[in-house]
């Protein structure tokens, strides 16, 4: 039987999405943070998740974990949708707005896969040499293509950098379009959040997750938006999206802010720490970066090996950093890890390169 002839055809010209198989024992692959919870919970607490209603639907709304986040973050309770991840958001954002969708390139690919899941119009534009928006082709597309939304990911994943603060201003206020600014590793960046202006503009919705933080186990995103485009997104959300362990946990770990901001800010000393060791590994440019990874170029002819073979033998070494040759040419991409594991990773990569270029 052909089954095929009951897929939609643009689900069909897809490819699932890889989120990577090979093992390593240094993952540095997918942006997560290398400090976890889970172990350093107290007996107590554990058994307090453990005390969970098994047989009941979880809140639907999160009430404790809306309350703590909305208080901290000073918004209201209604600015604020929850997602499973805010790859759920993406998915509920597209599907509630529609497209054209419009986003630079190279970014965080979801924004395109998603749009295709859902069949809408996906526009891209090429980032700078600076890796900033093309604020002028992004806005003569957006107007000419009549765009409905535009996804500004901002630290930008894979390549490290912030937009200019103007540029996503300028998005905001001279299109007719919702502007999502996501902001999944603004917490690692030394540049203002974008989250005070939602109540100025009401086509600004900012993105955040837990994942980055130690949390990406949970899967728990969110969406500030204003409360009149949350209520439309909400129809939308599938009702029990996030599974109650998830809330509680997030919620005792969140209340214990204080590790969570020293996990920071070790990571952002390991960035800083990786980013000097990269610099001086000759063939290999690092790009500066406000997130918690690091953007590399390989040049070939320095090192006698290029980006792929690379990665390879870093594979070899046990060690997982994210090929991104087929989005920049010659680059990958390393999550800032343990301090053991930044050392342990630049020290392989310096081997790699020395050898070779003997
Ligand atoms: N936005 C960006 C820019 C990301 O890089 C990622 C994860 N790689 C996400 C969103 C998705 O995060 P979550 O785990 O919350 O789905």
């Amino acid at each position: 039987m052909d089954l095929k002839r009951f897929i939609k055809p643009n689900i069909l010209s897809l490819t699932a999405y890889d989120p990577g198989t090979i093992n390593c024992k240094i993952k540095l692959d997918a942006n997560e943070s290398p400090y976890g919870f889970s172990i350093r919970y107290t007996t107590d607490c554990a058994q307090d998740i453990l005390a969970i209603d098994t047989n009941r639907y979880p809140d639907s709304k999160a009430a404790g974990l809306r309350e703590f986040i909305a208080s901290s973050l000073d918004i209201e309770h209604e600015s604020m949708i929850f997602g499973n991840g805010s790859d759920e958001l993406i998915y509920s954002l597209i599907a509630a707005v529609g497209g054209p969708v419009l986003c630079p390139t190279p970014t965080f690919s979801m924004y395109s896969i998603i749009s295709r899941i859902l069949n809408q119009e996906i526009l891209t534009i090429p980032l700078d040499s600076d890796f900033d928006i093309d604020i002028d082709l992004m806005f003569k597309t957006a107007l000419q293509f009549d765009v409905k939304l535009i996804f500004l990911s901002s630290p930008n994943n894979p390549t490290g950098n912030c937009f200019g603060r103007e540029k996503i201003l300028t998005l905001i206020e001279k299109t007719d379009a919702i502007v999502i600014v996501d902001e999944a590793y603004q917490q690692f960046s030394g540049i203002e959040s974008f989250i005070p202006l939602v109540k100025k503009y009401e086509r600004l919705a900012v993105f955040r997750t837990l994942s980055k933080i130690g949390l990406a186990a949970l899967r728990i995103g969110f969406m500030i938006a204003s409360p009149e485009l949350i209520k439309e997104v909400n129809k939308v959300r599938l009702p029990f999206n996030i599974n109650s362990i998830s809330q509680e946990t997030a919620l005792r770990v969140l209340r214990d802010g204080l590790s969570i901001e020293s996990f920071i800010d070790e990571i952002i000393r390991g960035r800083e720490y990786l980013f000097s060791g990269l610099l001086k590994i000759k063939g290999i440019k690092p790009y500066p970066s406000e997130a918690n990874f690091i953007l590399f170029g390989v040049d070939d002819t320095t090192c006698g090996l290029n980006a792929e073979e690379v990665f390879n033998r870093l594979i070899e070494q046990d060690i997982l950093v994210r090929n991104l040759i087929s989005q920049i040419k010659g680059c990958l991409r390393v999550t800032v890890g343990t301090e053991n594991e930044n050392e342990v990773f630049l020290e392989a990569l310096r081997e790699i390169v020395i050898k070779c270029r003997v």
